[in-house]
C-alpha cells in the first residue's frame, strides 16, 4: 500500500467512490471522469504499479480482475449489450495512475479502436 496512491486511498475508504463489486483481492468502482455512459475501474487491493513489472504469482489476481469486470458489468446491466476492457500500460498508453487497473467501458456503441 502506498500512502499517496489515490486507488489505495479508495481501497482504505479515505476517498469516496461508488462501489460496484468487492472481494478480498479486487474491487470495482465508477470512474470519476467517465469516458462512456458506463465507465468502471477494476482495482487490485494490492498496490501493483504496472503490468510490465508483474510476476507469475499474480496470474490468479489478473484472472480475478476479469471475473470482477464481468460481475460488475452484470450488476450495472451492460453484460448483454457488451463492454470493452482496457488496461493502460506505460507512457505511450496515457496511463495516469501507477496502480494497475482495468477500465470497463460500455452503455453505448463504442467506436472501433482495434
Ligand atoms: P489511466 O489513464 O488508465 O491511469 O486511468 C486512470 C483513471 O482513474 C482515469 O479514467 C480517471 O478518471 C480515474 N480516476 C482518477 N481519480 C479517481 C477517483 N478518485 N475515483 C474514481 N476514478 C478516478
Amino acid at each position: 500500500m502506498v500512502n499517496a496512491c489515490v486507488f489505495c486511498k479508495i481501497s482504505k475508504g479515505e476517498i469516496q467512490a461508488e462501489l460496484i463489486y468487492s472481494d478480498e483481492l479486487v474491487f470495482v468502482v465508477r470512474d470519476i471522469n467517465p469516458k462512456s455512459p458506463v465507465h468502471l475501474l477494476v482495482l487490485p487491493r494490492e498496490h501493483l504499479t504496472e503490468i510490465s513489472s508483474s510476476k507469475s504469482e499474480q496470474y490468479d489476481l489478473f484472472a480475478r480482475m476479469f471475473y470482477a469486470a464481468n460481475a460488475a458489468a452484470q450488476k450495472v446491466k451492460i453484460n448483454n449489450s457488451g463492454y470493452r476492457l482496457v488496461v493502460n500500460q506505460g507512457p505511450d498508453s496515457g496511463q495516469e495512475i501507477a496502480h494497475i487497473h482495468m477500465h470497463v467501458l460500455g452503455g453505448t456503441r463504442l467506436g472501433n479502436m482495434v
